[in-house]
């Protein structure tokens, strides 16, 4: 399980100092987990990615601690602020052990897909790690955390004892080959290769993940617990699952009982793996018993033909992110206020209208009232009778961190 880490590069023995300008300082101070290059004032030497940040103030007081990275604009990923302590074995080991620590909730719940490391969250910025029963994928988002996997992965095997390690590298990685020792994007780099994708259990619910050709690291982990609700709220209902992905939502409705569940997605690989998540739980009888049905196509013109026939009494919207930079920020609340409308028209008068957010860049207040506004310019007001954020393995550790809302709304009846 380890023996694929002696090949790694390791972090320079000498660290890298770095003054900060006075505007970056206070964040650093809150323990803010991103060091920008506009931020720096002067550094002592080049450095390699994964290289020892101490970052100074402007008085040479100690500022933090982090990894280089020389790729990113995002310079420093800072890993510790205040007092300086020694980042070694042990520190990665303690920030691995508190991460698993975090998500003691799921134990217990017949769930062995969830995350268990999100990154910043958990205080390891541009590390995240997600589980699917025995294999562990582990994705980076910088390349710093290469010379670093050797002070990682060791504390995730003895905690978690996987029998495959999955890596994943996220594009900005993928394109420094230079860093990255060999690896590759989408390799098994311990444990038996795959033959296909890996069944784990959310719930007692059982799904499939392929951690390589899947999206994400193969499943929405991050959406656990409003399947958990729409499954309690679904029994009797027509249940429409919009942006279905792998079919989440709808089993969960259909083991609540839901008489009729559609699946919508853009992608064929998708609904075929939504068709197989009702097969995998045909043991439940209310999975069983429920019909279901998916439709290929894009949602925007799906949800109009839908319009035109039998209202559901619960309709879930969870688009991909439309905002992932600020400039998209107006698309993307453009493109929720749309989906709202259209959803209220699918929906029943005494029906229940669920709209998810992923976008970072449009947080939870503007989402709801972008929402509220296109509902009662459409004609349908809505009543906002419930808001969800965070499932426990997708901890907030700071502002960027919050992504996920999740509301539940009641249209006015038609008039
Ligand atoms: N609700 C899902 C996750 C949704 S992810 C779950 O619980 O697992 C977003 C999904 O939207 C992806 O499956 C993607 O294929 C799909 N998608 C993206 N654009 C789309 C579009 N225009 N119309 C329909 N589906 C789309």
């Amino acid at each position: 399980m380890l023996a694929w880490l002696q090949n790694l590069p390791r972090p320079a023995p000498k660290n890298i100092t770095i003054r900060v300008k006075k505007t970056a300082e206070r964040h650093l101070r809150h323990g803010h987990p991103w060091l920008f290059d506009q931020a720096i004032a002067n550094q002592s030497d080049g450095g390699a990615a994964g290289d020892l940040v101490v970052a100074f103030d402007e008085k040479r007081g100690f500022l933090a601690l982090g990894l280089y990275d020389p790729h990113s604009p995002i310079r420093v990923k800072v890993l510790h602020s205040k007092k300086p302590i020694a980042i070694d074995d042990a520190f990665f080991a303690g920030r691995i052990h508190a991460a698993i620590a975090r998500r003691e909730a799921l134990s217990g719940t017949d769930t062995d897909g969830y995350r268990v490391v999100h990154g910043e969250n958990d205080g390891l910025p541009g590390l995240v790690v997600d589980r699917y029963h025995d294999t562990l994928v582990i994705k980076l988002y910088s390349a710093c955390w290469v010379p670093r996997l050797h002070q990682v992965v060791p504390a995730l095997v003895e905690a978690l004892a996987p029998t495959r390690i999955v890596l994943r590298l996220s594009r900005g990685v993928a394109k420094h080959p230079a860093d990255l020792a060999g690896l590759s994007d989408g390799v098994v780099v311990a444990g038996p290769p795959l033959d296909g994708p890996i069944l784990f259990h959310e719930r007692g619910l059982v799904f499939e993940a392929d951690p390589i050709a899947g999206q994400k690291t193969g499943f929405f982990l991050d959406q656990r617990d409003n399947r958990a609700i729409v499954e309690s709220l679904s029994a009797g209902k027509r249940v429409l699952n919009v942006f279905s992905y792998s079919g989440g939502f709808s089993v969960a409705a259909a083991r609540g009982g839901a008489r009729h569940v559609v699946s919508v997605d853009l992608s064929r690989p998708a609904l075929d793996a939504a068709r197989r998540t009702f097969d995998h739980n045909r043991h439940h009888a209310a999975v069983a018993a429920c019909d279901h049905l998916v439709m290929p196509g894009d949602a925007f013109d799906v949800l109009k033909d839908l319009a035109r026939r039998e209202p559901f009494d619960i309709v879930v919207i969870d688009p991909p992110s439309f905002a992932k930079s600020a400039t998209e920020v107006d698309g993307a609340l453009a493109a929720y206020a749309r989906l709202t409308a259209l959803g209220t028209d699918v929906t029943a008068d005494d029906g229940l209208l669920v709209l998810a957010s992923c976008s970072s860049r449009v947080d939870a207040a503007m989402f709801r009232s972008n929402a509220m506004q296109a509902a009662l310019q459409h004609g349908r007001p809505l009543t906002v009778v419930d808001e969800t954020a965070h499932a426990v393995d997708h901890p907030i550790g700071f502002a960027e961190g919050a992504y996920l809302k999740c509301l539940y709304c009641r249209p006015a009846p038609r008039r």
